[in-house]
């Protein structure tokens, strides 16, 4: 037995948490050394932790929180939902009433053609459920060999070993032997880091045709599907050329490619759009969802279908042989169930699309003027800002890549607002709910954290390219 200190104070939680917490994406013994910071309640566009700082929430906690923190009407239809019915499955034969409206609800505001809804608890597995469904169904329609996917280098799907494996992360790919086989990952359509000299434009179509250049070379009679974010999100908000996602559909029809659309951040509103995919103006096979459905307050996610591909997977199927205990937990769905209706009560796509949305943006973007930015940029409420010691020149620090992003990081957080750095960036994607008095608070500190960034830059003499 280890003696913690007894009362509930910081210093408490952190010792347990040191003691027995092993936490997703992070370094434990560096980590426990420096203490971890306890979050302790949230309101609204707010979180507080235990120390008693009042933090905005510029990140929705992990790109979840929609409508905001602390709406009691979702946390009272899940409490309402688990008093009736607290846990059955569906797989034998069952379903129970939330879970069939919540496949209705979302069929609804789908793309068109869009109407049959897989459960699962969380984007990852949302992700794994792709790579199955493809493969079978190519495999049902007499094209076993159709199993190879394309994926974007630097994306990200998750962190199971099919998730991680579709996802370009080298850094995950590193750990645990993969990537699974069968998948070939091409250039993403990032035009501040390898645009070079070329146009946004014309480095959109360079980057579509490095997916038809993989299709062509792997087959394709041998490629079932091209997966991709709308906007990359955990890979640092990059937000595609427009000619991109247009070139990649054309070729992905041209070639018989199914096109599945990750939209575990994008989906549910953060484009301003439902989906992410009508923002881009691409029509998918599959979209995967989590994060927002439920804005959090319980985990859930699935794969929506298209009926192109439904009317084969349905009719030559036979049975799937997948599925998870937790698919369509009654919890989740009533979670998810409130949300997407307080999310229509309230207009908050609407609001994203032409009130909060475009207010934030001239804000942020404005940002883009700083000498430390080398651009700025936002959709909806999902945005970036590329930190650079050379703007003309988009040039990286000669410090190690991610040393000025973390640097940054922390001077945000002790000024009370929370942006996430992905490499030398800054990321942001704050709730729907944000009010412009909000907006305004978030970007002065989003300036002021930049000239304090800037000026310790300055004083240690790193405002050097590399
Ligand atoms: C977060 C995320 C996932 C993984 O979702 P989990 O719920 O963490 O498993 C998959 N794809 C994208 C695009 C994501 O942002």
């Amino acid at each position: 037995m280890t003696s913690a200190p007894v009362s509930n104070s910081t210093a408490h939680w952190r010792h347990l948490d040191a003691e027995h917490h092993l936490h997703p994406f992070s370094n434990t013994k560096s980590l426990n050394a420096e203490g971890v910071r306890v979050i302790t309640h949230a309101e609204g566009s707010y979180v507080y932790d235990s120390e008693g700082n009042k933090i905005l929430d510029g990140m929705s906690g992990l790109w979840c929180s929609q409508v905001g923190h602390g709406r009691h009407e979702i946390v009272d239809a899940i409490s309402d939902q688990l008093k009736k019915l607290d846990y059955y499955n569906t797989f034998f034969k069952t379903t129970h009433p939330a879970a069939t409206e919540l496949a209705a609800a979302i069929a609804e505001v789908a793309p068109k053609g869009m109407k049959r809804v897989f459960f699962t608890s969380g984007g990852s597995e949302a992700v794994d459920t792709v790579i199955r469904m493809v493969r079978h169904y190519w495999a049902s329609m007499g094209k076993p060999e159709k199993h190879i996917f394309i994926a974007r280098r630097n994306a990200y799907h998750g962190s199971t070993v099919g998730g991680a494996s579709l996802g370009g992360m080298k850094p995950m790919h590193a750990q645990g032997g993969l990537p699974i086989p069968g998948i070939i990952h091409v250039q993403q359509p990032y035009w501040w880091a390898e645009g070079g000299d070329m146009t946004p434009e014309e480095f959109g179509l360079h980057a579509a045709r490095e997916v038809a250049r993989a299709i062509d070379e792997a087959g394709p009679e041998n490629v079932g599907a091209f997966i991709g974010e709308p906007i990359q999100g955990a890979g640092g908000v990059i937000i595609p050329p427009s000619t991109y996602w247009p070139e990649v559909q054309k070729i992905c029809r041209e070639r018989n490619v199914l096109i599945v659309s990750d939209e575990v951040i994008c989906g549910f509103g953060r484009t301003g759009e439902w989906f992410g995919c009508q923002y881009m103006g691409v029509e998918p096979d599959l979209i995967t969802f989590a994060k927002g459905v439920t804005s959090g307050y319980f985990p859930l996610g699935g794969v929506i279908m298209g009926e192109r591909m439904a009317e084969g997977f349905i009719e030559h199927g036979g049975e799937f042989n997948h599925g998870y205990t937790y698919s369509g937990h009654p919890g989740g769905c009533a979670a998810a169930l409130a949300n997407l209706r307080l999310m229509q009560r309230e207009n908050l796509i609407g609001r994203v699309k032409s009130d909060i949305g475009p207010y934030l943006q001239e804000r942020w973007l404005k940002l883009g003027d700083h000498p430390l930015v080398g651009e700025a940029r936002m959709i909806g409420l999902i945005g970036a800002l590329e930190l650079t010691p050379d703007k003309a020149k988009r040039a990286k620090f000669a410090q190690e890549e991610g040393t000025v992003g973390l640097l940054c990081r922390d001077f945000s957080f002790r000024e009370g607002l929370v942006m996430r750095a992905v490499r030398d960036s800054m990321i942001l994607a704050p709730p729907f709910t944000l009010s412009k008095q909000e907006a305004d608070e978030l970007a002065d500190t989003a300036l002021r954290v930049l000239d304090l960034t800037y000026a310790e830059l300055k004083a240690r003499d790193w405002l050097k390219s590399a």
